[in-house]
């Protein structure tokens, strides 16, 4: 299959739709980013690299540091970590405070806010330097050592954090967060403004693709069953309430962060990762889901 020349045909596609979505705001360092801004790595196990536009430009990755922060976590936890966390798609959107007043402030999935600020609660309890340890691990996956955080993107967030501030003292009063609140909201908004590019991207989800191995070296990071219970997360809950919408179009475990980035893999076959910034309504890149939905359309390789 030629890759590249599928990717080019996405890419012409894709500069004649005329996007409505926006550049996520509430993060003011966000909205400076230029909503032109579109770029595609796609990582095949087998055939290697293929990609166009800004594939190596770094962005936030946001969100998708979640899914580092679930390995971190299941890694030293296993089980016990899910009696803090359920793995249900939520159906709500993804800072929001409503299930946990019924469900005595245990968030439904790892990858909303609410999940991933006790995974944050999690990694401060059990490593000795937690922002380190979390850098270290990226650096480990993806053999690049050079990744860091965007600070301004970091100041900017914590000063707008009061949501995340909500949902934090939400669960402390239920007891499920247990360290105070300033440190673990300081530790989520490090891992959230790690500045990456799709081409690194791409890398650093090998492991999912691969059956926990890295691909540069085969060494095995995660245990398989690790992996199969993260691309589960992934395919159910990845996407905020627009779970079911990304795997019906797409057809792919992924997940998505308000920078625009979006990440996907096919188990066994490739990751993928793509950039535009406008979001649709739901929080998820407009073009990015067009590219991948037009990626597994035009290559026949989704997960079904
Ligand atoms: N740091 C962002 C927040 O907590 C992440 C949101 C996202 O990418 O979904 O609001």
């Amino acid at each position: 299959m030629n890759y590249q020349q599928i990717l080019n045909e996405i890419k012409s596609e894709l500069s004649s739709i005329h996007y409505t979505g926006k550049v996520a705001s509430y993060i003011p360092e966000l909205a400076k980013i230029k909503p032109d801004k579109f770029g595609m790595h796609l990582h095949c196990i087998n055939s290697g690299h293929y990609n166009f536009g800004d594939h190596i430009e770094r962005f936030s990755i946001q969100s998708i540091s979640k899914v580092f922060a679930l390995t971190m976590a299941m890694s030293l936890l296993d089980d016990e970590l899910f009696k803090r966390v359920d793995v249900e798609p939520s159906g709500d959107p993804f800072n929001s405070l409503v299930q946990l007043e019924y469900e005595n402030g245990i968030p439904r999935n790892p990858f909303i806010n609410a999940g991933a600020l006790v995974i944050s609660d999690i990694l401060i309890s059990l490593l000795k330097e937690p922002k380190k340890d979390f850098l270290n691990f990226i650096h480990e996956i993806t053999g690049n050592t050079d990744i860091d955080i965007n600070p301004k993107v970091f100041l900017s967030e914590k000063s707008y954090s009061y949501r995340n501030a909500a949902l934090l003292n939400l669960m402390k009063s239920f007891g499920n967060i247990k360290n105070d609140i300033e440190t673990v909201l300081d530790f989520y908004i490090y891992q959230c403004s790690i500045a990456m590019s799709c081409k690194e991207l791409s890398t650093a989800f090998m492991i999912y693709a691969n059956g926990g191995k890295r691909l540069f070296d085969n060494e095995q990071i995660l245990s398989s069953r690790k992996v199969k219970r993260i691309n589960a997360i992934m395919q159910t809950c990845g996407f905020y309430d627009e779970a079911g919408e990304f795997s019906y179009r797409v057809g792919l475990p992924g997940k998505s962060g308000v920078g625009g980035g979006i990440v996907a893999v096919h188990p066994g076959q490739y990751a993928v990762a793509v950039w535009s910034p406008p979001l649709n309504p739901k929080g998820n890149s407009e073009l990015g889901m067009h590219a991948l939905e037009r990626l597994t359309t035009l290559t026949g390789l989704s997960i079904f």
